[in-house]
């Protein structure tokens, strides 16, 4: 009996947590790799959700996963929200060189790692960044790609970089208040400099 209540439990654990990752549009391969169902079992809960959740518009993502680094750092808007979800992953100790395998781990790995993504939405008030990409950023951050935590000389700030990036753009945070100093001058109307209320709660 005890068996059976174990395995009960486990497999619902597994089905709750492939739902809210179809919430989030996660592709089939990254629901697979935390809750261990079959390819054909996460189908029919997509079918299933669509069915009943007629009013809620969920794309299944098709095709190749995420896998560029520049996407994080291809304007300054993007690497701003990739460095304050970067902190989140931290702060919910996700970032790992190598995870710890098996069914539960991998099970609570998936919840927190919708913890952390679900924070994120709620402390950016225009968050771009699907589930998907920060999926991908939390891999290239555990693999250590050529993404890295820099610290700004001005403001102190820690934030991602690609150190294979062409490109060179310094500190987010710097850049967009920069902006925003700009845009107030400029105008012609005169409104309060607006910052965000993440840029300074998210510093590390
Ligand atoms: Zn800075």
């Amino acid at each position: 009996m005890q068996i059976s209540n174990d395995l009960y439990f486990r497999d619902r654990r597994r089905h709750d947590l492939a739902l809210r990752m179809i919430r989030h549009e996660a592709r089939t391969c990254t629901i697979r790799s935390c809750t261990g169902l079959t390819d054909d079992r996460i189908r029919r809960l997509y079918k299933t959700f669509s069915q009943h959740r007629s009013g809620v518009a969920v794309r299944r993502r098709r095709g190749k996963s995420p896998r560029q680094a520049q996407y994080f750092t291809r304007n300054v808007e993007i690497q701003f929200e990739a460095s304050c979800l970067g902190s989140v992953l931290t702060a919910f100790d996700l970032v790992h060189r190598q995870r710890q395998t098996g069914e539960d781990h991998s099970l609570a790995y998936g919840q927190r790692f919708c913890d952390a993504y679900e924070t994120h939405r709620q402390l950016m008030h225009d968050a771009r960044i699907s589930f998907e990409h920060a999926w991908f950023l939390l891999l290239a951050l555990s693999r250590g790609s050529t993404l890295n935590a820099a610290r700004c000389r001005h403001c102190q700030s820690r934030y991602l970089r690609d150190r294979m990036s062409t490109l060179r753009r310094g500190c987010p945070f710097c850049e967009l208040k920069a902006n925003e100093a700009q845009c107030s001058t400029t105008s012609r109307i005169r409104r309060p400099v607006r910052i965000r209320p993440s840029l300074h709660s998210l510093r590390t």
